[in-house]
């Protein structure tokens, strides 16, 4: 039996952190059972239908590694893959369902519908359709559908007794019957519900196991009894953990960032969103938090599985995304990762190591592919503003800047180690604390306090630039730093002053 899993997307809106923990596992699972994994567009709510959410959706899975075999995109056996292309499809089988008895055609109107609740309120009576319609004799109902009367089709459903049904991960589950008050198959408008899109499709596309979010273990018992009508073999039922809020509530937008776009947008890689979704609803047979999509496949088993309540934390997210950044990747698979992000913000560079090292030297201090892009900034751009912080150190610095523009300019072999020396002998023949030197000369060569070792920024930024960069600080000392904020800066600058002298 080949494996064949599936996701079944809704095109709504914004392409939903969700759908790639549950497009995950349904992947995972294809690919190490050598099976396939169907995208399926579940489209028949034309009243939250979004034109631009399949292309969205299918962009994200393929940023995401996670692609399907068969879909609307590439098409397959079993298409077509987008619901409202299947419309006849499931005319035909509820026609058959009205045939083998299993379900009827039902008149009642949107009036007698209220009436029929309001009556069940008044009398504390459960809610939901009480089956008024089974009653009508067959010959009677296709009458009335052939003039044309507006109607339903509904499943028979038994108003007593349990379903149960087995789930992989959860063991057996009972339902009780009451719950399903013959659901609606076939609407006015001649669109299926999800109920009788989702048990047609899973049966002609040949799932076998249906992985999907716990919130529709509510339909499954519904869905037996579709199966069972039809005589169709059950698939296996896996009902994932709905990912949560911090505060446990289901994941919502309200409260938490779910757009898969962001979370690209923002620089997060997607092997490492993956390896944390990952890890929110299964772990390694060795504990290991990291691992890479492969090894996930290869180590896969679905009763591993947990039923747990995993929470979508963001700061968690960044932690994983920072291991990749720091640790797990290449220099140069980073570098390619992040070429982009620079060039889109307009740096250029003709010197490959030059980018290389800057990249190197910036990832112990980044998150996010965005982090690059900010905190690179100065490395592209010779007029760097200089924050306020910096402007503080600069302020007082000046015979620091102005002696080691000078012993800079004079070292005829330039690298590390030269300029390492230069400054520890610089800082002890001044006797004074090495920030006293070193914050300044920062300062001067990138605008800013926070930024990487002055000998690496040294190195990296070559004799020329940082001769450039000491020159440009120490005109603009000179001219009493201005800057837009005047009363502001010198106010700063004063308190600057006091406290560097408090801890020189
Ligand atoms: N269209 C449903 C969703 O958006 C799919 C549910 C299922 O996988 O059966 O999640």
């Amino acid at each position: 039996m080949t494996v064949v899993t599936r996701i079944a997307p809704s095109p709504t809106g914004d392409p939903h952190v969700g759908t790639a923990y549950v497009g995950l596992f349904n992947y995972v699972l294809a690919q190490k059972a050598g099976g396939r994994f169907i995208f399926r567009l579940e489209d028949t709510d034309r009243n939250r239908y979004n034109p631009d959410s399949e292309a969205r959706i299918v962009s994200m899975l393929r940023w995401l590694g996670l692609t399907p075999d068969e879909g609307p995109e590439m098409g397959g056996d079993r298409g077509p893959y987008r619901q409202s292309e299947r419309l006849d499809l499931y005319r035909q089988h509820a026609e058959m369902l009205l045939a083998s008895g299993h379900a009827y055609r039902s008149f009642e109107t949107t009036e007698d519908l209220e009436a029929m609740a309001r009556e069940q309120k008044w009398h504390g009576r459960p809610q939901g359709y009480d089956g008024r319609g089974r009653s009508v004799p067959r010959e009677e109902q296709e009458r009335r559908a052939s003039a044309g009367e507006a109607h339903v089709i509904r499943l028979r459903t038994p108003d007593d007794g349990e379903t149960t049904f087995k789930d992989s991960v959860r063991g057996t589950i009972r339902w009780p019957n009451s719950e399903l008050r013959d659901t609606v198959l076939l609407k006015r408008d001649g669109y299926p519900t999800y109920h009788l899109a989702v048990v047609v499709d899973d049966h002609l596309m040949g799932v076998t196991h249906v992985i999907r979010a716990e919130e529709w273990i509510s339909s499954t018992a519904l869905h037996i009894h579709l199966y069972r009508a039809f005589d169709w073999d059950l698939p296996l039922f896996v009902h994932l953990p709905l990912l949560r809020n911090p505060d446990k509530s289901k994941i919502s937008k309200r409260k938490m960032n779910t757009s898969l776009e962001s979370y690209r947008d923002q620089g997060i890689l997607p092997e490492a969103l993956l390896n944390y979704l990952a890890t929110l609803g299964w772990s390694m047979p060795d504990g290991r938090e990291f691992f890479s999509l492969k090894e996930l496949v290869d180590t896969f088993i679905l009763e591993r599985l947990s039923a747990g309540e995993p929470v979508f934390d963001i700061k968690k997210l960044r932690h994983f995304n920072a291991k990749y950044l720091r640790e797990i990747l290449s220099l140069d698979e980073l570098a390619d990762r992040v070429e982009p992000h620079f060039r889109a913000a307009g740096y250029s560079w003709d010197d490959e190591d030059y980018f290389l090292d800057i990249i190197d030297v910036l990832r112990p201090r980044t998150e996010t592919l965005n982090d690059f892009t900010e905190q690179a900034r100065y490395f592209f751009d010779n007029d760097f503003p200089y924050q306020e912080e910096a402007r503080k150190r600069l302020s007082s610095a000046q015979k620091y800047l102005e002696d080691l523009e000078r012993q800079l300019s004079m070292l005829e072999f330039y690298d590390y180690d030269s300029v390492e020396d230069l400054l520890r002998e610089y800082v002890q023949s001044q006797a004074v604390g090495m920030g006293k030197v070193l914050q300044p000369l920062r300062a001067a060569l990138t605008g800013r306090t926070q930024a990487p070792g002055v000998s690496d920024l040294l190195t990296i930024l070559g004799k020329q630039r940082v001769l450039q960069r000491i020159g440009r600080a120490l005109n603009a000392i000179n001219a009493g730093l201005p800057d837009d904020h005047p009363q502001k800066e010198k106010e700063t600058s004063d308190k600057g002053e006091r406290r560097a002298g408090a801890t020189g």
